[in-house]
């Protein structure tokens, strides 16, 4: 059985911890490889190896931390189709899909490129007389990024590019589920001319988390993830001296409001509901349908469903399994706790056939009706690819509902009305919205991030806010004396 190694100091490595986990291909059901479960003594290893890399690094010039991610953007274009098949491999996303999460990534590090405009500091001359202040923005130094299953490329390239541009040295710890993308991402580094040691990868499960959020090393954690891991990461974090951000789970509303194009708003509804198997932290899973449209919009829903193909993503369908069988039982679990709570099946993906092995974590796309919500189905974040529908009376039932809710990443509204989505951007407590939009992911000069539970911390992914999370400012104020300077006063400075 192949083992994926973890990667330090610019070459795989094996480790001192002893316990494997299994890594499968959902689409054959099958364990594919194992994956080192690191010990505390391995990520240490890890941060001793970044920490002594960031002596040169935090000191190279911009231009040359700039050159190696030029590099490493045309190499990662020209052989992305190798990575989408990793992804897919190891994750079931359909290849089209595995290709969309890359050039996604691919937005961050073309941000990142920039990194030189976005690191200048200020600079304010005779502040006070023949006195300068200015500023300047410095890495942070080690920096720890945790990520989840769901975008095993995307995910971690929402941070390391910013973190290497602005001078810091990275200790990745990739879902143990689908550990190799990151593998891959390592090697490209290292071949696009980043000097060993500045990104390592660690695998491994809470032994490797807790080991790195509580390092007096590590200046901060990039976390994504479950909101109460989220939760757990952020407070062990800032306890131990961290700066922390971390993004956590979801239960994305998509209001119709009744002057919408129905048969728009039915597309959008089915990509953004059952996308990568609805295993997306921005998958729209409830749609909030004003009454007198909904059975329409329903219909319409369930007509383009029928068209679905669930099956291997290696093969020309919509939709892939999901990650792990236990997951893929847990969501189907779903669809028969919101039945006995009164909700109506108008689509049972648990009957699904799927273009693919027999032992394939399959569960096709499920279309549920009148879901109360005070069901579980509604409450919890469900992760699959199951769609609920919820009617509400009008726009102001809607928001209320939709506010209602403890998590706020992203939510749309589907109007013709311009009036109507203007309140509702001003209204929604929400920290993504899509305005005809289901998935409103912010491009990367944006960024990305939710409230509520879906975001600890204040620190959002990507775009200034990770240029911000990635470099710590200094104020410096600065004279040249001469003898007119001289004189005593023990009074506090004021600019004069
Ligand atoms: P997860 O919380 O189970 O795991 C995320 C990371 O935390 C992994 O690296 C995992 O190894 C680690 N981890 C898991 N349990 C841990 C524990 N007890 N202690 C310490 N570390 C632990 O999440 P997942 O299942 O990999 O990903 C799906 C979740 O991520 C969903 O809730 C989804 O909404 C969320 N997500 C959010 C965003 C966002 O931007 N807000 C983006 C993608 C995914």
């Amino acid at each position: 059985m192949r083992v994926i190694d973890h990667w330090i100091g610019g070459t795989r490595a094996t480790g001192t911890g002893t316990r494997l986990g299994d890594v499968y291909d959902p689409a054959l059901g099958e364990v594919a490889a194992q994956v080192r479960l690191a010990s505390a003594a391995d990520l240490d290893a890890a941060v001793a190896t970044a920490r002594a890399a960031f002596a040169e690094w935090g000191e190279a010039s911009i231009a040359k931390r700039q050159q190696v991610l030029f590099a490493f953007r045309e190499k990662l274009n020209a052989r992305k189709d190798e990575l989408a098949a990793i992804i897919t491999a190891e994750h079931g996303k359909v290849l089209s899909d595995a290709a969309g999460e890359i050039q996604r990534g691919l937005e961050v590090v073309e941000f990142a490129c920039g990194m030189p405009h976005l690191a200048k500091g200020g600079y304010s001359e005779n502040a006070s007389t023949g006195v300068d202040v200015y500023s300047l923005k410095q890495p942070l130094g080690v920096v720890g990024i945790i990520s989840p299953f769901n975008f095993p490329a995307m995910v971690p390239m929402w941070f390391f590019p910013i973190a290497l541009a602005a001078g810091n040295c990275v200790v990745l710890k990739p879902s143990e589920k689908d550990p190799s993308a990151a593998i891959w991402l390592a090697e490209l580094l290292t071949q696009s001319g980043l000097p060993d040691g500045v990104f390592n990868v660690v695998h491994g499960d809470k032994e490797a988390v807790d080991a790195l959020l509580v390092h007096p090393d590590v200046a901060s954690i990039s976390f994504v993830g479950s909101t109460p891991i989220a939760q757990y990461v952020y407070e062990t974090g800032t306890r131990h001296g961290k700066r922390v951000q971390a993004l956590g789970g979801a239960k994305n509303h998509m209001l119709v409001l009744p002057d919408a194009d129905l048969d728009l708003v039915a597309d959008s509804a089915v990509n953004a509901g059952f996308g990568s198997a609805g295993e997306r932290c921005m998958a729209i899973s409830v749609v909030v349908a004003v009454d007198s449209i909904a059975d329409e919009l329903i219909g319409k829903i369930k007509d383009r469903m029928g068209k679905l193909v669930t099956g291997d993503g290696r093969r020309s369908c919509d939709m892939g399994p999901l990650i792990t069988r236990e997951h893929r039982d847990k969501v189907a679990g779903y669809v028969e706790i919101a039945a006995a709570d009164g909700a109506e099946i108008v689509v049972d993906g648990r009957d699904v056939v799927a273009d693919g092995a027999a032992d394939g974590f399959w569960l096709g796309p499920t279309l549920l009706d009148r879901v109360p919500t005070s069901s579980r189905a509604y409450t919890e974040e469900i992760f699959g690819p199951v769609l609920s529908v919820v009617r509400v009376s009008g726009y102001e039932d809607g928001v209320a509902l939709i506010n209602a809710g403890p998590y706020g990443n992203g939510t749309a509204i589907f109007t013709n009305d311009g009036g109507a989505a203007r309140r509702f951007q001003r209204e929604v407590e929400v920290g993504m919205v899509g305005i005809n939009v289901p998935i409103p992911v912010p491009v990367a000069y944006y960024s990305f991030g939710g409230w509520k539970a879906s975001l600890f911390g204040d620190a959002k992914a990507y775009g200034p806010a990770g240029a911000d999370f990635f470099t710590r400012e200094k104020a410096i104020t600065s004279r040249w004396l001469d003898p007119s300077h001289g004189g005593l006063n023990l009074g506090f400075p004021q600019n004069v």
